[in-house]
């Protein structure tokens, strides 16, 4: 577990990540990891003095596997509200997402329903429907960045410099880069919607995959998104 801020710790599952705010409003847990990444959430929940019954809100970026996994785990522990944006309220309750892109995606697609099925980490209900510009009681505000998923979310917490982008961006192997084509149903708009971000200051991002960024943070985000506009991508 990393300090990334001293509100917000980094909960590594596998190759995702979970992030604990303990600050204002809090404790917050946003996004949960694996289904079988469950086990391991607890415990580091524990390790930074955390039981799940103390959560406040869960917060959910956007309703892939890899990010839902232990939600419906934790509603058994706690009474904490789930929160998400509104578009993305169906898939954290039941509804499937889109078939990933193309027949490598697709054949993706197979395993990742028999994981939903056997695990079932979709919850009845969605307490609190978060909009765009919206500002939760920790002090984040809402960004919808559409593209990975219908309802992802970005989450700017502006007095703490923080950043936590869910997969609008992934930072692997110490580079920047969009998520991966073959989980985005819309990549198009994936890109359009890191257009946002550019009106965002912040020293700290955090990514749903690889490392924090923790220094001018927005300066880096910034010129990757510029370069993407200036074509220099396929
Ligand atoms: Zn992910």
């Amino acid at each position: 577990m990393e300090t990334v801020h001293p509100h917000l710790k980094r909960i590594e599952l596998g190759n995702v990540n979970a992030f604990l705010w303990t600050g204002e409003g809090g404790p917050t847990l946003i996004d949960t990891g694996y289904p079988w990444t469950f086990a391991q959430l607890i415990d580091q929940l524990n390790a930074a003095g955390i039981q799940p019954a103390d959560l406040q809100r869960i917060i959910i970026t956007h309703a892939d596997l890899d990010h839902i996994g232990g939600l419906k785990g934790l509603t058994e522990l706690s009474d904490a509200a789930i929160a998400c944006h509104t578009v993305e309220a169906i898939y954290v309750t039941g509804g499937q997402l889109k078939p990933f892109r193309g027949v490598k995606g697709k054949l993706m697609t197979i395993p990742v329903r028999v994981a939903e099925r056997v695990y079932k980490p979709r919850v009845a209900q969605v307490q609190e429907l978060l909009l765009e510009k919206e500002t939760t009681p920790e002090g984040f505000t809402i960004w919808h960045t559409p593209g990975h998923s219908p309802g992802h979310i970005v989450l700017h917490h502006k007095e703490a410099g923080l950043l936590i982008l869910g997969d609008a961006l992934v930072y692997i192997n110490g580079k920047l880069d969009l998520p991966p084509r073959v989980f985005t149903p819309n990549m198009e708009q994936a890109i359009e919607s890191l257009a946002k971000l550019k009106k965002l200051q912040f020293e700290t991002a955090c990514f749903g995959h690889g490392p924090c960024i923790t220094e001018s943070a927005d300066a880096t985000i910034h010129a990757f998104i510029d370069k993407l506009a200036g074509g220099e991508r396929g």
